[in-house]
């Protein structure tokens, strides 16, 4: 995405926040022949040449396959959360499994999986796809999980004032499955919560149930 944000400006006050919430990026957009010439170097740093006619595309195709899948660095997920919708419901609204990928910064490797947010508004509800943007926007950045899923707690806190927030991520990652332990099948499960599911317990169960419901 090259388009200017229309929110640098608003956002600019929280840049001191986690490297998540940095809405107006060094530069607007993903430098693509600067990774061409580092998939290069890799090629050959592996052993490989990267003249040889397989491989001649690849630094291109990589580049743009990084342009999209670190895209969300150039996007600010809140803008998907300021069109909400003024309503009295009080209640836990769910939007369950909702799948992502994104990229362990750790090592580069996909990881990926389902997220569940819940919230109870407070007065400020978005269309349920929205919340969905915002799981996208926030994956598609180097990532680790336990961030991410902080992050996106604390986007609905901060911008729709909810009473509670509930965020699980269950994923699995390429970087402990292919490589390293090599341990297929595990998963990894983090939980944000915030408002009245961190204090209040039979609220944390009531949203938990309904995340790992008999219906799974
Ligand atoms: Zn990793």
């Amino acid at each position: 995405m090259n388009m200017p944000d229309p929110l640098a400006k608003t956002a600019a006050h929280q840049e001191n926040g986690p490297p998540n919430e940095v809405a107006a990026p060094a530069s607007s957009s993903v430098d693509q022949a600067r990774i061409e010439r580092a998939v290069r170097e890799i090629l050959s740093a592996v052993g490989e040449d990267p003249d040889r006619e397989g491989l001649l595309e690849t630094p291109a195709r990589v580049a743009r396959m990084y342009a999209e899948l670190f895209g969300g660095l150039h996007e600010n997920p809140r803008v998907h959360l300021r069109k909400f919708f003024t309503e009295k419901y009080d209640e836990i609204v769910l939007v369950r499994d909702i799948s992502f990928n994104s990229m362990c910064e750790h090592h580069m490797l996909p990881f990926m999986g389902q997220a569940h947010i819940g919230y109870v508004p407070n007065g400020r509800v978005v269309g349920l796809s929205k919340l969905a943007r915002v799981v996208d926007v926030v994956a598609r950045r180097p990532q680790v999980q336990e961030r991410m899923t902080e992050t996106i707690a604390d986007l609905l806190v901060e911008e729709l004032d909810v009473r509670g927030v509930a965020v699980v991520i269950e994923a699995t990652h390429t970087c402990m499955t292919i490589r390293g332990v090599r341990k297929p099948g595990s998963l990894c499960v983090t939980s944000a919560m915030r408002g009245l599911f961190r204090s209040n317990l039979s609220s944390r169960s009531e949203v938990m149930t309904l995340i790992y419901g008999k219906n799974r």
